[in-house]
């Protein structure tokens, strides 16, 4: 845990006591900040008023006496509407602040040296993330890894010399951290999401900018037309930025070659890194993520030699496009992550030979949007509700079959991939669906795959089920 010592003695009030908000509680408690929290769920204030934390109805408080307020990023601060607790907060004067910055404040009050690398972006934070924590670990690095991607900030050990932290952050986390200043920050790439929460495309890049903006070097990828203004603007005001495309030949900066990485630098140019061959960094979505990671990773010294080290032992992430099992020539992909059409057509546009596992709970257009991928999919093994509509969608085009059940689909998949005259293939499940219908999450649905992949007669697994393969 990272006692918060930077409210020691004044008075805080701290509102959402889920999973990170009862551990920033915890952290200010630690710290010897006094703390009054407080959630609309009853049970929370009871889990932590057991705990030992005061709690009490923010309505009732006197804000004239707070240093601060904390909020869960969960909570609405802007948009549709700021939450009653902000309200009330701005009428008093007093700073509305999150996790996050409660840790920024802490590194700078007890090591404003130790290496701190911030990611965000629209897609692509937690495997970036996690790249970027491998490849720090592998190296003998001591490494902290936390923020968005699960393990909330404050229960990391605290900051220190020599110490790596590698926080992923969302949008609401950079918007609650107002002197967020990494030693290096990545911001991947930005298309609309979240726009429910952010208002505007416009508020979104803002809030996204600001993490680059305050970080000593910005690595920013220019494949869209907002973070190529951003890392202009960001350069001109004086911030050592690094460039990364997956698309383009830059001048200066990283980009992919196919799956080459190639450093640009003063008129020179030299390949820092191939892809080829990591089974979890196909695709050039993880070119982009590669490159960043690569990036912040030199930023903060470390070697060409232990980056290509790092990133040829990634184990990829759960459910994300992650290689599972292989029985001869063919790989079982994980990608449960994909929950909607969108997020399934980077590891369709990954693979040459799919036997393509797809169906769940069906989101507004289904798979219209992926026809381009259908010459790639040899069959489609179609489960749950969406079972129909996808059919009626792969029509004439693509084979398929109402399997019904994920055991079923990965059962008759596997057979025929088995059978298949051409060789190399993959079978994936990347249902382009919410898993509801069938399961409680995603992940659960994935580690189900999982284990019908491990019952299969001579399979060979890549991963540690044991562990789930984290
Ligand atoms: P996030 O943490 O931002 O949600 P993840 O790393 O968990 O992103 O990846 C989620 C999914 O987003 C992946 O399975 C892949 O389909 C897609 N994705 C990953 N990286 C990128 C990228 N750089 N650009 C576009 N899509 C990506």
């Amino acid at each position: 845990m990272i006692p918060v010592t930077t409210f020691k003695g004044r008075q805080v009030a701290l509102f959402g006591l889920g999973g990170s908000g009862l551990a920033t509680a915890r952290a200010l408690v630690a710290g010897g900040a006094e703390v009054t929290a407080w959630d609309d769920n009853p049970d929370s204030v009871a889990k932590a008023g057991a705990e030992g934390i005061a709690t009490a109805d923010l309505r009732g408080i006197d804000w004239s006496k707070l240093a601060a307020f904390v909020l869960s990023p969960g909570v609405p601060l802007t948009h549709p509407k700021p939450h009653w607790t902000v309200d009330l907060a701005k009428a008093a004067g007093v700073e509305v602040i999150g996790d996050v910055e409660l840790f920024v404040r802490e590194r700078r009050a007890h090591a404003p040296d130790c290496p701190f690398i911030a990611i965000t972006g629209t897609n692509g934070k937690s495997t970036t993330t996690a790249l970027i924590a491998h490849i720090l670990r592998s190296s003998g690095r001591d490494t902290q890894l936390g923020g968005n991607i699960g393990t909330a900030i404050l229960t990391l050990d605290p900051p220190k010399a020599e110490r790596y932290f590698v926080v992923e952050c969302s949008s609401y986390q950079i918007d609650l951290a107002p002197t967020l200043n990494p030693s290096a920050g990545i911001l991947l790439n930005l298309t609309p999401d979240h726009l429910d929460r952010h208002g505007t495309m416009q508020h979104y890049a803002d809030v996204k900018e600001r993490l680059v903006a305050g970080s000593g070097i910005a690595v920013i990828g220019v494949d869209d037309s907002y973070c190529a203004l951003i890392a202009d603007r960001v350069e001109r005001a004086g911030t050592k930025v690094v460039r990364i495309s997956q698309r383009q030949v830059l001048a200066d900066g990283l980009y992919a070659e196919g799956s080459r990485i190639i450093r640009a630098e003063t008129g020179a140019t030299s390949q820092i890194a191939d892809l080829a061959g990591i089974q979890t960094l196909r695709g050039s979505h993880n070119a982009q993520n590669a490159a960043a990671a690569i990036a912040a990773c030199l930023a903060v010294g470390i070697s060409a030699e232990d980056i290509r080290a790092g990133l040829a032992s990634f184990p990829g992430l759960k459910h994300r496009m992650q290689p599972v099992g292989k029985r001869g020539e063919v790989v079982f992909v994980n990608d449960s992550k994909a929950t909607n059409a969108d997020a399934a057509a980077p590891a369709l546009s990954s693979y040459e030979r799919i036997y393509w596992i797809a169906g769940g709970l069906p989101k507004a257009g289904g798979i219209t949007t992926l026809t381009g991928f259908f010459p790639r999919i040899v069959k489609a093994y179609l489960i749950g509700e969406a079972a129909a509509e996808f059919a009626a969608t792969l029509g004439q085009a693509v084979p398929y079959e109402i399997s019904g059940t994920l055991e079923r689909a990965v059962a008759h998949a596997a057979a025929d991939a088995a059978g298949d005259p051409k060789g190399a293939s993959a079978v994936m499940l990347s249902p382009a669906c919410a898993s509801f219908d069938q399961y409680k999450n995603f992940e659960v649905r994935g580690d189900a795959f999982v284990s019908h992949v491990k019952a299969l007669d001579g399979i060979t697994m890549l991963i540690d089920t044991e562990s789930g393969g984290k």
